[in-house]
C-alpha cells in the first residue's frame, strides 16, 4: 500500500463490527474509527471500543477512536402506523402538546420548544430536507403548516429550520453521560454535535476536564459544524476546539446544498491556519452503501477535499451499515493517494508571512523549510504532546513526517493529522542515545536507508512537553 497523507475516518456499525473485517479495514487504511453515540447503549460502545483496540493491535496500526455525541434531538414524535405519507399542499400540524400517536393530520414533538422558536413564513425541513413544510401559524403549542414537498414521514425524524434558529443546547444530559463513557475507554477524540458557539465547546471541555483526573485522560475535541448559526461564529468555535468536522449532512439542510462546497473550502483553510485539524464528512462515497464502485462525482468529491487540504475524509453509513465497507475504504484510500500526487505545494508562499512566538513552533517550521528545500527523505519529530507534528502538518509539503513518541495517547491522537505517521518509541533520558535509537527505529522500519538525509527535531532536556528546541539534519550512515 503506497504511503497516504490524508487520513480516513470510518464509522463503526453492524456492517463493520466483525473483528476480522474490522482488522482488514484497518489494514486497508482506516486511521480513525468513529463510534456514533446516536445509536446503541454505553455498554455497546465500550464493547466496540475494545474491538477497535484489539483489531488495531492485530493489524499493528495506530488507530484513534472518535466518540461522536448525539447532541440535541430536534425531532417529531411517533406515528400510530409508524409513518404517514404527506402530499404537497395538504395541511399538517406539529403539536408539542399532543400525547396520542401521530396521523396524517398531526404529530407530537420530541422537541417541545419548537412552537416558541418558529413563526408564520418559516420553512421547516424534515428527514434531512426530503420533506419541506412552511409554517402558516403558531397557535399555542401547535405549529400549523402546509406541505410544500411531500413524502413519507416516519417516527422520530429530525427537524431543521431553514437558516437556523432552533435554540436547543448542544450538550444534553445524555451527552454528558456519554462523555464519561467515552473517557472510560480513553476515546482519543470526542465530537460535539450541533455547537452554536465557543461556549458549547468550552462546556464540553469542562466536562472532559472534570473527568480527566478520574480517567487520567484528555481527549481532543472536535466541533461538528452543522448549524447555520455556527457559520458566523466559525473562528471562535475553531479556537475553542482541537478540530472541526465539516458535517455536510445537517449543514446542507440548514444553509442549502449549494453553498456547502464553498463553506467546506473556507472551513478547511481556517482550521489549518489556526493549527486545528479538520475532517470532511457525509455522503463522500454514499453510493457504495449499495454498490461496489463509487460514482465519478464521489471520486471527485473525495479528491477535492484532499486538494482543499483536509486532514481526513469520513465514511458514515458506507461503513456502518453498507454492503461494501472494506471495498469503500480501499477505494477511498486510492482516491486520496492519487489526489495527493497532484496537490500544489502551498508552503513557500505562506512561510514568509509567518511569525512565531514559541521556540518549539519555530523549530518545527525550520525543520519543514529545511527538509523541503533539501529534498530530505523524511522529517522526524520526537514529541511528547504531538504539537510539533501538528504544526508541521499544517503546511502542505511532500516530505513525509514521522512522529516518534513514548506516549500511546499522543500516538493515537496524531493518527488524525495529515501527513503524519505516528510511531511509538521508548523514551531515553540522553539526547544522543535517543537520536541514535530514532535512526535505528526508522532504518528497521525501512523508512530511511544508508545515504538518506532526514531532518529531526527534539528537546533538550528530553521528555518535557513543549520543550522542542533542536533541529538536526542527519545523513544515515
Ligand atoms: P451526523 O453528522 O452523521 O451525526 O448527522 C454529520 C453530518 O451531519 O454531516
Ligand atoms: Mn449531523
Amino acid at each position: 500500500m503506497p504511503r497516504r497523507a490524508t487520513k480516513i475516518v470510518a464509522t463503526l456499525g453492524p456492517a463493520s463490527s466483525d473483528p476480522d473485517l474490522l482488522e482488514q479495514m484497518i489494514r486497508a487504511g482506516v486511521n480513525v474509527v468513529r463510534l456514533n453515540f446516536s445509536h446503541g447503549t454505553a455498554k455497546d460502545h465500550i464493547k466496540r471500543a475494545g474491538l477497535v483496540r484489539e483489531a488495531a493491535k492485530r493489524a499493528g496500526r495506530e488507530v484513534a477512536i472518535m466518540a461522536d455525541l448525539q447532541g440535541p434531538k430536534i425531532r417529531v414524535g411517533k406515528f400510530a402506523q409508524g409513518s404517514v405519507l404527506l402530499a404537497p399542499g395538504q395541511k399538517f400540524v406539529l403539536d408539542a402538546a399532543r400525547v396520542e400517536l401521530g396521523d396524517s393530520g398531526a404529530v407530537g414533538l420530541d422537541y417541545k420548544a419548537l412552537p416558541r422558536e418558529v413563526k408564520a413564513g418559516d420553512v421547516l425541513l424534515l428527514n434531512d430536507g426530503l420533506i419541506v413544510l412552511t409554517v402558516d401559524a403558531v397557535k399555542g403549542e401547535a405549529v400549523h403548516t402546509s406541505v410544500k414537498l411531500g413524502g413519507e414521514l416516519s417516527n422520530n425524524k429530525g427537524i431543521n429550520k431553514q437558516g437556523g434558529g432552533l435554540t436547543a443546547h448542544a450538550l444534553t444530559s445524555k451527552d454528558m453521560e456519554d462523555i464519561r463513557t467515552a473517557m472510560s475507554f480513553q476515546a482519543d477524540y470526542v465530537a460535539v454535535s450541533f455547537p452554536k458557539s465557543a461556549t458549547d465547546m468550552e462546556m464540553a471541555r469542562q466536562l472532559c476536564n472534570v473527568a480527566a483526573a478520574e480517567f487520567n485522560h484528555r481527549p481532543g475535541l472536535i466541533a461538528k459544524i452543522e448549524r447555520a448559526e455556527a457559520i458566523p461564529k466559525l473562528l471562535e468555535i475553531v479556537l475553542a476546539s482541537d478540530g472541526i468536522m465539516v458535517a455536510r449532512g445537517d449543514l446542507a439542510v440548514e444553509v442549502g446544498n449549494a453553498i456547502v462546497p464553498a463553506l467546506q473550502k473556507r472551513m478547511i483553510k481556517l482550521a489549518r491556519e489556526h493549527d486545528r485539524v479538520v475532517i470532511t464528512a457525509t455522503q463522500m462515497m454514499e453510493s457504495m452503501i449499495s454498490n461496489p464502485v463509487p460514482t465519478r462525482a464521489e471520486v471527485s468529491d473525495v479528491a477535492n477535499a484532499v486538494l482543499d487540504g483536509t486532514d481526513a475524509v469520513m465514511l458514515s453509513a458506507e461503513t456502518a451499515t453498507g454492503k461494501y465497507p472494506l471495498e469503500t475504504v480501499i477505494e477511498m484510500a486510492k482516491i486520496c493517494h492519487a489526489a495527493e500526487q497532484h496537490e500544489d505545494i502551498a508552503f513557500e508562499a505562506n512561510f514568509a508571512g509567518k511569525t512565531f512566538s514559541r521556540i518549539d513552533q519555530s523549530i518545527a517550521m525550520g525543520a519543514l523549510f529545511t527538509a523541503h528545500h533539501l529534498g530530505a527523505k523524511a522529517i522526524v519529530a520526537m514529541t511528547e504532546s504531538g504539537s510539533t507534528a501538528l504544526w508541521m502538518s499544517r503546511q502542505l509539503v511532500h516530505v513525509p513526517i514521522y512522529a516518534l513518541t513514548a506516549k500511546v495517547a499522543t500516538q493515537r491522537r496524531m493518527a488524525l493529522y495529515r501527513n503524519v505517521r505516528p510511531l511509538l518509541m521508548d523514551s531515553s533520558a540522553d539526547r544522543d542515545t535517543a537520536l541514535t535509537e530514532a535512526e535505528n527505529h526508522l532504518k528497521n522500519r525501512g523508512i530511511v536507508q544508508t545515504g538518506d538525509v532526514y531532518a529531526i527535531t527534539c528537546g533538550e532536556p528530553m521528555g518535557s512537553p513543549g520543550g522542542t528546541n533542536m533541529l538536526k539534519i542527519c545523513q544515515v550512515s
